[in-house]
């Protein structure tokens, strides 16, 4: 490991180097310095965010670039603002010893006039967004005919942007014989391709793990039981009422039910996957891309490339198959300079899979809990608060208010501020006080699995055990059956488990909550001409024989006692109708507890 000085930086610069505070060059600097310091060549770089590229390219530039000069002598494309603004930061504090240097941010949004003007006073160094630079060199208010280097920042992401052909336009006007320097954090065939094009002979490094994360992406993982993934989905979600995320599962009816399933509990999602047509696929990238759709829930081929900035979370509702596809997964957050969370809800039969990722991408993954309901509360009645006090008065209203106001005449602020979070609050108090816990903890017994392995349901456990009189000599085996079930009940995948199939009856499973349903839905029932009969079992799933039907089988009725799943339904009904019309059609009964969550999670629909 080299030192700045050992890479032949000039006093000012190590100066500076000192005052910021770096100790030692990082790797791209160390490969990349040297080589732009002593020789005259094209370069392309590949370096994970956060790994000091602006210095790699900024401390060569600046040392070669003449301060005496007025001339425009380097220039820097990046692809957003804060990008530009932060270099051009970069810049002036690398070069702050070095006497004459004016380094001019160009971008859009901003006076024009005012940027080219402080141009004008003569800035060896420009750092620009491509779109407005391109603009100025339309109104001829720069000169970039004499550059001698320009660096292409966060390549990746300026095509990904749609930038190719501004910057095709903008390096039609320098010199043929400037250098280029292209930093990029992943290399796709369009960077290789504009790398060909404007390159001559480039040298190439390349610095870490081409699979490592970003480091503006924090990883975390939610151990739930296999069954409870869906209500977690919807946990997360409502603890992120700005949440604007790519939700992937792994295959694609997983992704259209689980999209189904949030937009029927009123949360503004969509389905991405092959079984779409491109018409369809093509809408709801559009909606996304609007900021319409919150929860973009997809398969692993159908959202790569998607290349929308801004989305706050992926979240993998299942983790996928190829640890590398995890990355690329992550990647779609935490672009462009924005932080982003990648989230896992992963169920203790795969979670020694978060220890192989951790270990390709190296990165260590935070274990987290899956909020619970009154966090979830307090999470949005401040949101809702935040919103309210950030809201700009439509004053179209107030031809309504004096009605409103005689109304209120008698009643003070406190009480006006107490009543109209109310009329949230108990929305979301209602449905989530009798939320479970749905946090597994690391050491327990895995719960989940198909067929046999159920010796661990307790007594305390939050399933209920069910006898039904049909089983192998009625054609079923347990995934057989475990179809039926759910198809019959309209439950989603997890819902029916520890499905135990005997030769002519079986047992199965489901939430305390959904027995009532189950019951219900069995106490008239055909299958093939034959009544279909199911009963509470006290076989707690050990498969011990005498316990299958007790004295008699008396279904033990203690309905009274069990969580309910209407309890829910109290006040909390007023919105879903409003949203039916984005409904995907599904028309499931859902019985999880959860399902009501939706019904405030539409309440924040828009994002901003
Ligand atoms: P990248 O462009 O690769 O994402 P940046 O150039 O923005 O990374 O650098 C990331 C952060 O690391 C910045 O805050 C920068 O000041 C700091 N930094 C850069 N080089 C060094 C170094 N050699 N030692 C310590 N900090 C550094
Ligand atoms: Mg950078």
């Amino acid at each position: 490991m080299s030192t700045f000085q050992e890479l032949g930086l000039n006093d000012d610069l190590l100066h500076a180097i000192t005052d910021l505070g770096f100790e030692k060059p990082s790797e791209v600097q160390e490969k990349a310095i040297p080589i732009l310091l002593n020789s005259e060549t094209d370069l392309v770089a590949l370096a994970q965010t956060g790994t000091g590229k602006t210095a790699a390219f900024g401390f060569p530039m600046l040392a070669k670039i003449d301060v005496n000069s007025r001339t425009t002598q380097g220039l820097i494309l990046s692809p957003t603002r804060e990008l530009c603004l932060q270099i051009t930061n970069e810049m002036k504090q690398y070069g702050k010893y070095c006497k004459g240097l004016n380094v001019v941010a160009i971008y859009g949004g901003s006076s024009i006039t005012d940027q080219a003007r402080e141009v004008k006073r003569g800035a060896q160094i420009i750092v620009a967004t491509p779109g407005r630079m391109k603009d100025m060199i339309s109104r001829r208010l720069v000169d970039i005919s004499k550059i001698q280097y320009s660096v292409l920042d966060e390549a990746d992401e300026m095509l990904n942007m749609g930038f190719k052909e501004d910057i095709t336009d903008i390096l039609s006007h320098t010199p043929e014989d400037k250098n280029t320097w292209l930093f990029s954090a992943t290399m796709p065939r369009e960077v290789a391709r504009i790398a060909k094009k404007f390159m001559d002979n480039p040298q190439e490094i390349t610095v870490g793990n081409k699979n490592e994360s970003t480091s503006n992406v924090t990883h975390e993982y939610y151990l739930v039981n296999s069954r409870d993934r869906y209500q977690a989905l919807k946990r997360l979600a409502d603890a992120n009422p700005d949440i604007f995320s790519v939700v992937f599962c792994r295959t694609k009816r997983d992704t259209q039910k689980v999209a189904e399933n949030l937009i029927e509990d009123g949360y503004s999602a969509g389905a991405l996957h092959g079984d779409l047509s491109q018409n369809q696929r093509d809408l709801v990238m559009q909606s996304f891309r609007k900021n319409q759709i919150q929860m973009l829930v997809a398969t692993d081929v159908a959202a790569r490339g998607i290349d929308v900035d801004d989305i706050t979370h992926v979240i993998n509702y299942q983790l996928p198959d190829e640890i590398e596809t995890y990355t690329h997964r992550s990647g779609r957050t935490g672009r462009a300079g924005k932080n982003g969370i990648s989230m896992v809800i992963v169920s203790k039969s795969e979670v020694r899979k978060i220890k192989s990722i951790e270990r390709i991408i190296k990165r260590e993954f935070e274990k987290k809990e899956v909020p619970d309901g009154m966090e979830i509360c307090e999470v949005q009645l401040m949101s809702l608060a935040n919103k309210i006090h950030n809201t700009e008065v439509n004053h179209e209203i107030d031809k309504y208010l004096t009605s409103i106001n005689e109304m209120f005449e008698e009643t003070s602020k406190e009480e006006l501020i107490k009543k109209f979070f109310s009329v949230e609050f108990t929305r979301f108090y209602n449905y989530y006080q009798k939320s479970k816990n749905l946090n597994v903890a690391e050491g327990s017994r895995d719960r989940e699995g198909g067929r046999e392995g159920g010796r661990d349901f307790g007594g305390n456990s939050n399933s209920t055990r069910y006898f039904i009189n049909v089983g192998e000599k009625d054609g079923f085996d347990w995934m057989k059956l475990k179809d039926f079930l759910k198809d019959q009940l309209q439950l989603g995948r997890d819902d029916v488990f520890k499905v135990e199939v005997k030769e002519s009856f079986s047992f199965f499973n489901t939430e305390n909550e959904t027995k009532d349903k189950v019951l219900a839905f069995f106490t008239d029932f055909k299958h093939e001409g034959r009544f279909v009969n199911v009963e509470v079992s006290e076989n707690r799933g050990g498969g011990r024989r005498n316990d299958r039907r007790g004295g008699g089988g008396r279904r033990d009725d203690k309905r009274g006692g069990g969580r309910r799943s209407d309890d829910r339904k109290g006040g909390s009904g007023s919105r879903s109708d409003r949203r039916r019309s984005n409904e995907g059609g599904g028309s499931s009964r859902r019985s999880d507890s959860d399902s009501g969550g939706g019904k405030f999670a539409g309440a924040r629909r828009s994002r901003r």
